[in-house]
């Protein structure tokens, strides 16, 4: 890594691939089995952060260990993943520390050693409280034990953050009322809020070939993002990021590392490095997918973009903020571009009401209620 992670500190991503199942629409990067093959995993951990960690340039501002499902490491396995973190990155995770759970691991061993681990913050896939929508989704927790678990997370202190899977098919409006409220009222602070979109290699595809599922409809998942943000808004979380959702200060400080260009490493199957150059510079890096092809020490994937191109994938990292890219700060972090350039590339798109200057200028933002076309926005600007 060549410079800080865009002036908030870096950030280190751990991906765990392990879950117990697999969840018919999911593409992440895991393997199933009730006993995951920790000892092996932890071993290929160290390994890598012995050849990695240095490139942080000290300890990284925030921890995320994501996955497939972390919790299922179980207290032990957990303890022995954070220490190897520690003993070569000691104070990794000062401002921010999570692990996704699911809700079936949250017990009180699990919080309490969470809590001594120094993790702040769970990131929990409840997915939905409808019993309708669990079934479709695949998940093995029931509602009451998905309440439970953020509840007994918040009461530890854990800052806990629900994900939300919308437009699954079935789903009615006052269905995902009451999963907004319900994720409130147990305790979460944070909402992610996906749309159901069925990747093909995932076991749903052929569920619906044998007449077990069907496809989401589009219209119905567009409204149930308009709906899920006019909830989430009424009941007093801002929309801070395209498919996130927080009360004030509960922000996840991790991700908006990835929005705000900062410099990130990402350990174990799968996971994703960013680096940016004093020039403007991007160098990514992928790790092999899957728990074998890691462990074989396959080399990540390395791509670099020169300073122009990361310059205009800076702008699709940096819209997704609703508050918007701090001008100042993006051209301070891309200078091979200017406000002249700057100016030409998004003109279209203020042309076309997608796109607006704020603050005198200071600010360039998605517009008022079309964070619902980020993504054709910021393919607009790729092009
Ligand atoms: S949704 Fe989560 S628990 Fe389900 S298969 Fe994917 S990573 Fe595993």
């Amino acid at each position: 890594m060549t410079a800080s992670g865009g002036g908030e500190g870096t950030g280190l991503y751990v991906h765990v691939p392990f879950c117990a199942r697999a969840c018919p629409y999911c593409d992440f990067d895991f393997v199933v089995g009730r006993r995951p093959a920790i000892d092996r995993y932890v071993a290929g951990i160290e390994r890598e952060l012995d050849a990695r960690a240095a490139a942080l340039g000290g300890p990284p501002a925030t921890l995320y260990l994501g996955g497939g499902t972390p919790s299922l490491l179980g207290v032990d396995g957990l303890r022995r993943l954070t220490e190897a973190i520690e003993r070569r990155l000691p104070g990794a995770g000062a401002r921010e520390r999570t692990v996704e759970v699911n809700p079936e691991h949250v017990d009180d061993a699990l919080v309490h050693g969470l809590r001594d681990m120094r993790f702040d913050r769970a990131s929990i896939g409840v997915q939905t409280l409808d019993p309708a929508g669990l079934r479709a989704l695949g998940r093995v927790h029931g509602e009451a034990e998905a309440e439970a678990a953020i509840a007994r997370l918040a009461d530890a202190g854990l800052r806990v953050s629900a994900d939300l899977i919308i437009g699954w098919p079935g789903q009615r409006e006052d269905s995902l009322a009451r999963d907004v409220e319900r994720l409130l009222a147990a305790g979460a602070e944070h909402v992610s809020v996906y749309c159901l979109t069925i990747e093909a290699g995932t076991p749903w595809p052929k569920l619906v070939r044998r007449g077990l599922r069907v496809l989401p409809d589009p219209d119905a998942q567009a409204a149930m993002l308009a709906l899920s943000e006019s909830l989430l808004v009424a009941a007093g979380l801002r929309h801070y990021e395209v498919a996130s959702y927080a009360r004030p200060g509960q922000e996840a400080r991790h991700n908006l590392l990835y929005w705000t260009w900062g410099d990130f490493l990402g350990i174990g199957p799968s996971a994703a490095s960013a680096s940016h150059g004093v020039d403007g510079a991007l160098v990514r890096a992928s790790n092999p997918r899957g728990l074998d092809a890691w462990l074989a020490g396959g080399a990540p994937e390395v791509d670099r973009l020169e300073p122009r191109e990361a310059a205009i994938e800076g702008l699709w990292v940096g819209l997704r903020r609703l508050d918007g890219i701090d001008v100042e700060r993006y051209l301070g972090r891309f200078p091979a571009v200017d406000r002249c350039w700057l100016e030409e590339r998004v003109g279209r798109q203020i042309g076309r009401g997608n796109l607006e200057w704020a603050e005198a200028g200071r600010v360039l933002r998605v517009a008022p209620g079309r964070w619902f076309w980020h993504d054709s926005i910021a393919g607009d600007l790729l092009g």
